[in-house]
């Protein structure tokens, strides 16, 4: 690999529109092929939906084959071969690593892989890396508990695999981490936006640390949408004097999207190795054009062990309507991911992205990088409450920093709020993914 080479994949990240479908039509008839043969879960959904390997000759034919969600893996697990189920495409004898979902929406999904499968996911990761900057000369740092779910361990394979030299920084403290970023003098890091911006508050306000000057220039974001929220992101690239990229990726489908250097407001879909398509959340129709809001519908066109075919990732995205300035042929999405299908909701007749609320909390100077939103029902209408901190330093700012944040929410989300000020460190704090959204109203309604 020519280090000073812009792509990872020169070939495939720079084919044609016509050549990439034709690749994805390739890609997608072995893959479902290989579901049907393997898999009795699989074949039984097909032959239900009355479609054969054969009925797909065409990108529109594949529309036709019906959605696999996390609730059918649910159903599927902790049966024969124990424990996934008959979505099991191989024997159990190759299945090299088990992972988990985090099951923040209900039972978690097992997800096994193969030393193939294991493979793929290091160079779903390498085209993020090296998109993003990373080269054989970065030392990376990643401060994270490593364990039964996927974050980070493709990404720290992936590192390894460009030539980057890897420090796992999982069993320390966050004081620790950051004075072994310190020490090692580290170049690159990743993490979930909550956690970079929380070590960024411990540096500077318990140690007395500025991370502007140290030689982290670029910091890989997951697990969260917060890199593609401009005010999150701005706030994570002042603290680190960093540049902070975003990528998206889950369990059960893989890593498959990246922001690039040219940080085009949006993530590339990596096209050569999945399929997405995104679904009109009322209509149901396939959206091809840009700028209009749906679910995501994915497919891992390589992945074989347990096999992604059309998976309901209830990720809401949109086309770009522009190709990026990087040269990469493949698909923008816009703003990255906008948020979940049950998290975009209808407060007083208003759509409401809680990607929305954060964009206008984190761009109000003076607030404190926690926050946490209620909404619920006061008499017979919705109420939202927004509780913010208000950072030690700017505490005698405390009006006109609420009332600047009461007009920017109104202005971006046509909404009013109450706005509770809570004591600065009394929020709670996250480690990895932050639950900062509550909607009361639909565990009194369900
Ligand atoms: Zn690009």
């Amino acid at each position: 690999m020519a280090v000073n080479q812009k792509y990872w994949n020169p070939v495939l990240e720079t084919l044609s529109r016509e050549k990439i479908k034709q690749l994805q039509l390739k890609k997608f008839k072995r893959i479902f092929n290989w579901a049907y043969q393997h898999s009795k879960f699989h074949r039984q959904l097909y032959d239900i939906a009355g479609i054969k390997p054969e009925d797909i000759q065409s990108l529109d034919d594949a529309r036709h084959v019906p959605r696999v969600d996390k609730s059918m893996m649910q159903g599927v697990q902790g049966k024969d071969p124990f424990p996934y189920g008959d979505a099991l495409c191989v024997p159990l004898d190759e299945v090299s690593v088990f992972r988990q979902t985090s099951g923040t929406t209900g039972q978690p999904v097992y997800q096994p892989d193969t030393w193939q499968d294991w493979e793929w996911w290091m160079e779903c990761w390498s085209y993020i890396l090296w998109a993003q900057g990373y080269r054989p000369s970065d030392r990376v740092f990643i401060p994270f508990g490593y364990n039964i779910f996927v974050a980070f361990w493709a990404g720290h394979y992936a590192a390894e695999k460009i030539g980057c030299e890897v420090i796992p920084g999982g069993a320390l403290d966050t004081r620790a981490r950051i004075l072994k970023i310190q020490e090692l003098q580290a170049t690159a890091m990743m993490g979930t936006p909550t956690y970079i911006l929380g070590m960024g508050d411990t540096a500077r306000l318990k140690m007395n640390l500025d991370l502007s000057e140290w030689p982290i220039d670029k910091i890989t974001c997951a697990g969260e949408c917060g890199a593609s929220i401009p005010s999150t992101k701005r706030r994570m690239e002042k603290t680190w004097g960093a540049k902070v990229y975003d990528h998206a990726g889950a369990t059960e489908i893989g890593a498959w999207s990246y922001e690039c250097m040219d940080q085009p407001g949006g993530m590339h879909v990596n096209e050569a190795l999945f399929l997405v398509e995104i679904e009109d959340l009322e209509t149901g129709e396939i959206i091809d054009e840009p700028g209009q809001r749906g679910k995501m519908i994915i497919t891992a066109l390589d992945r074989e062990a347990q096999p992604c075919i059309r998976f309901d990732s209830k990720d809401v995205i949109e086309w770009a309507a522009e190709p990026c300035s990087c040269g990469r042929t493949f698909r923008l999405i816009q703003g990255g991911v906008v948020g979940r299908v049950d998290e975009i909701t209808k407060v007083k007749g208003v759509l409401l992205a809680p990607s929305a609320i954060e964009d206008v909390v984190r761009g109000v100077d003076g607030l404190g990088d926690e926050y946490e939103v209620i909404v619920d029902k006061a008499g017979y209408s919705d109420r939202i409450r927004l509780r913010i901190e208000i950072l030690p330093d700017a505490q005698n700012r405390r009006r006109p920093i609420e009332t600047e944040l009461a007009d920017q929410l109104r202005l971006k989300t046509n909404l009013g709020y109450e706005i509770e000020v809570c004591g600065f460190e009394t929020l709670p704090r996250y480690e990895v993914k932050a639950k900062r959204f509550k909607d009361k109203r639909k565990k009194e309604s369900g």
